[in-house]
């Protein structure tokens, strides 16, 4: 029996988000706000206010400013193919392990799916291959990762026994509400996650960046307030993170349902049957190109305009283009999605080309253990 209070974000599954504001006020999150401009190459999800919240990333900067060493954590829950969602959290690690010289720790959740999911491992082994090859042909260098799966990974196993010693029922339902027992563990687990980067075999004490969508910050609080009541046993510095806001489904619903394929965008579909879907997202626009072009369209309102902004335009010169073309009713929604969808297009062709030849290498990742 699960049982959420309304005000409480469930990071595992079912929150939508409508006024970030509130996050500020009510869970102590920081504005982003001018910290962009000490990023040498801001990637896009920065300069355009998609990652827009945070905890201490500003001493991450600082760290970075000092040339420390620097880690950047985060990971999958192993039940679905890459979507435009684990894209988003992909490409932001890679820009991190890029502009940081961060190295990353990806974890398979295969432990959480199993838990939530009823996944079994070995199943959740064959489709955690699938993703490590998308994220490596996203441009992540293996050579500076440390990719594991959770059920392998004994340390993380070890902390979070040690964890669940220390928080007591109360707080845990604080953060997640009545939940099953699994789950409570399964967020020990991932404080384990994030905690092991500072490891003594890791290099011990450093700053750990942990870039999330923002339903998933009660495990950032968990695993804060944990690093406060293990601190006569680790000397562990409270972990940092970076919060992006949610794209829409392509139904223009908060989140994406598994019931309707063509409601989201995965990065192994047929390119003829993503660029439909792409051509049928809901559009800000007017009944009629004649009110169209009188009026002009609402792209605040639209998913393909969306699409452009997260994903697929990356020059801002153009985006900002396709925001004025539509708000002067110069350009009509047919045409601007047909843009917008081969450019996508060519993205996926690109990317299911180059993951073809990271399949091997996926394997040999997940099948042997190190460290
Ligand atoms: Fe969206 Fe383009 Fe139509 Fe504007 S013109 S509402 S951006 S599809």
């Amino acid at each position: 029996m699960n049982i959420i209070p309304k005000n409480l974000l469930d990071p595992f599954g079912t929150s939508v988000v409508t006024d970030y504001s509130r996050l500020f006020t009510e869970l102590g999150l920081q504005p982003i706000g001018n910290l962009v401009s000490r990023i040498k190459h801001p990637n896009r999800y920065l300069r355009r206010g998609i990652d827009f919240a945070h905890r201490d990333f500003d001493k991450v900067l600082e760290a970075f400013k000092r040339g420390e060493k620097i880690a950047v954590m985060s990971g999958i829950k192993p039940t679905n193919e890459f979507h435009l969602g684990s894209k988003m959290t992909a490409e932001k690690i890679i820009f991190f392990q890029k502009e940081f010289k961060a190295k990353v720790f990806y974890c398979i959740a295969d432990l959480e799916s199993l838990v939530d999911n009823q996944i079994a491992l070995d199943e959740a082994t064959k489709i955690a291959i699938d993703n490590v090859a998308d994220i490596l042909a996203l441009g992540l260098d293996p050579k500076n990762a440390y990719i594991y799966r959770q059920s392998e990974e004994k340390r993380v196993m070890n902390l979070a026994f040690l964890f669940s010693r220390k928080i007591t029922l109360n707080h845990l339902q604080s953060l997640y509400g009545e939940r099953q027992l699994g789950l409570y563990f399964a967020a020990f687990t991932q404080a384990g996650d994030i905690l092991l980067p500072q490891l003594p075999e890791f290099g011990g004490p450093k700053i750990v960046l942990v870039p999330i969508g923002c339903d998933q910050d009660p495990h950032m609080r968990l695993t804060r307030d944990i690093v406060s009541k293990v601190k006569d046993q680790f000397n562990f510095i409270p972990p940092t993170s970076i919060y992006h806001k949610f794209f829409r489904a392509l139904n223009g619903e908060a989140k994406m349902s598994k019931r309707d394929p063509m409601s989201f965008l995965i990065l192994n579909d047929n390119i003829e049957l993503a660029k439909k879907k792409v051509m049928n997202c809901v559009d800000g626009g007017k009944k009629t190109a004649e009110e169209q072009r009188r009026l002009g369209g609402e792209p605040e309102k639209c998913v393909n305009y969306e699409l452009a902004l997260f994903h697929f335009v990356e020059d801002d010169e153009h985006l900002k283009r396709i925001y004025e073309e539509c708000k002067t009713g110069k350009r009509l929604c047919g045409e601007c999605k047909k843009e917008v969808a081969e450019i996508m297009a060519k993205f996926l062709r690109k990317h299911q080309k180059k993951k073809k030849n990271m399949i091997k290498k996926a394997t040999k990742i997940l099948t042997k253990q190190s460290v």
